[in-house]
């Protein structure tokens, strides 16, 4: 059994081998990143850069660790000491380890990248994919999936920093250093994307009304149109990952569908971004789930209209990896969104149990928490989970250790209702074609929006979409 990580975070063998040279994935990855975000990037410094070659740090290595399992003994050996540490704590019992080894390295691995669930955002290593979809969420903003195949979760040294650097010019040669854009090209591309104006002027009667990770979200009226707009304003020297706001502006401007909360403008009043979308009233569905009791009707035509965005984001190559009840909006004509294309930022300690939440996996496909390839499939599964959450208030495992729940979705496979005999035949049916784990049986958005029942029911059946 073998498996990738870092030995207390430090690489320990780069000094015995030469320097790899950047994958071919990656290398056309980089390109494909750039030509979205800047033409200008290779062009200004090219001359300086030519004179004055760098010399970049090590990256892209790996640090092979192999970990055993004794079947007689019920112990790994080998474990990187931080991981058996987490296990240890995890609740998950020896049989368990005893009966599925691998899922337990596989999520232990998952759960480490993930910073421990603490990232609003999981990022992935190692996962390759045929198919080029495109992120909209996470720390590889705008990547087709094929190429996510960074193969190490160790970070490559920081270039040392040059006497009198200071700490954003060393975080900026860094970032330079690993191929992302500096805070600097950011405003820049930034500045090209917004449009010019004072929303303050655009925009009156601002009344707060949320507190998100990356900003502060109000509602307005449009001085011009008297419509009543959501704006999210977000200070950017406060994001530790502006170009994820860039990406979801672009992402935004461009897919505007009936069933995402549609983005309608944007401005920048020096480090203060204002992103000015349509308000929806209802609030989000979280707040449905966790305090009223959804008849089928409504879950059922919940189901649909959220269906209908994914089948809109897929067809435009987009996966929103994020689907959940808290990034669906409901307006008060009945309208359902969704909303989160991907403002990346860190929890804060002072949200709720559900926020900090976030970003952890309740709502993941095995597939995704076990490193494999992936598609847009896993935001059916998503939806289906989230579907559940409008029968039983809460996705499965909520309440168990992080680390735990990544075991049983893993496991588990399908995952079980509490009252499984109190839904119709049909939405049971709806249930398992979104909950399936053969990725390929799994039902697309497309198939489940012409849902038909496997079985005799009424024609009435609000699953008959
Ligand atoms: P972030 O995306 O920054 O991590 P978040 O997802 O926790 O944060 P935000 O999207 O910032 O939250 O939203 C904060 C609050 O504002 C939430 O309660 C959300 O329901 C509400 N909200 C956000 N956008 C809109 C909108 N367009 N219409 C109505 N309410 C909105």
């Amino acid at each position: 059994m073998s498996s990738t990580g870092s030995k207390d975070g430090v690489p320990t063998n780069h000094n015995s081998k030469p320097l790899p040279s950047v994958p071919e994935e990656r290398k056309s990855s980089r390109n494909k990143i750039i030509s979205i975000f800047s033409a200008e990037k290779g062009g200004r410094k090219k001359d300086k850069d030519k004179e004055r070659p760098e010399i970049s740090p090590p990256s892209d290595f790996e640090h092979t660790i192999h970990v055993g399992f004794d079947a007689v003994t019920g112990e790994f050996t080998g474990m990187p000491e931080q991981w058996a540490r987490l296990l240890q704590t995890s609740n998950i019992t020896k049989s368990e380890q005893k009966k599925n080894p691998q899922a337990v390295l596989d999520v232990l691995k998952f759960y480490d990248s993930t910073g421990n669930g603490k990232q609003k955002y999981l990022s992935f290593t190692g996962v390759l994919c045929p198919n080029h979809f495109v992120f909209c969420t996470p720390d590889t903003p705008f990547t087709p999936l094929n190429i996510l195949t960074r193969p190490s979760m160790i970070d490559p040294i920081p270039p040392p920093a040059a006497s009198g650097d200071t700490d954003s010019k060393a975080a900026d040669r860094q970032k330079k250093a690993k191929g992302r854009m500096t805070d600097e090209e950011i405003m820049e591309k930034l500045r090209t994307i917004v449009s010019i104006g004072d929303p303050k002027k655009k925009y009156t009667r601002y009344e707060k009304i949320g507190q998100g990770a990356s900003g502060t979200v109000f509602t307005a009226i449009d001085v011009a149109t008297g419509q009543e707009v959501a704006i999210k304003q977000i200070n950017l020297q406060k994001q530790p990952k502006k170009e994820l706001i860039i990406n979801e502006i672009l992402v935004m401007k461009e897919l505007k569908n009936p069933n995402i909360v549609n983005f309608l403008d944007s401005f920048l009043v020096g480090e203060e971004l204002f992103v000015v979308m349509e308000y929806l009233a209802g609030g989000s569905l979280t707040d449905v789930v966790t305090e009223t009791c959804m008849d089928e009707a409504q879950i059922a035509a919940v189901c649909r209209e959220c269906l209908q965005a994914l089948e809109f984001l897929h067809a435009n190559q987009v996966i929103h990896r994020d689907i959940k009840s808290d990034n669906v909006l409901l307006g008060m004509d009945g309208s359902v969104k969704l909303t989160d294309f991907g403002f990346c930022a860190q929890i804060t300690p002072e949200q709720s149990k559900r926020s900090t939440m976030v970003g952890t996996p309740y709502w993941m496909a095995p597939e995704v928490v076990t490193r494999k390839a992936y598609g847009p499939k896993v935001d059916i599964w998503s939806l289906g989970i989230m579907a559940i959450e409008m029968v039983e208030g809460e996705p499965p495992y909520l309440n168990e250790n992080p680390l735990r729940a990544l075991y049983l979705i893993a496991t588990n496979g399908t995952p079980e209702l509490q009252n499984p005999e109190k839904l119709s035949p049909i939405f049971r049916d709806f249930l398992n074609r979104c909950l399936e784990m053969d990725v390929e049986k799994r039902g697309s958005g497309k198939e489940l929006l012409q849902v038909r029942p496997r079985s005799s029911c009424s024609s009435l059946s609000p699953w008959y979409f």
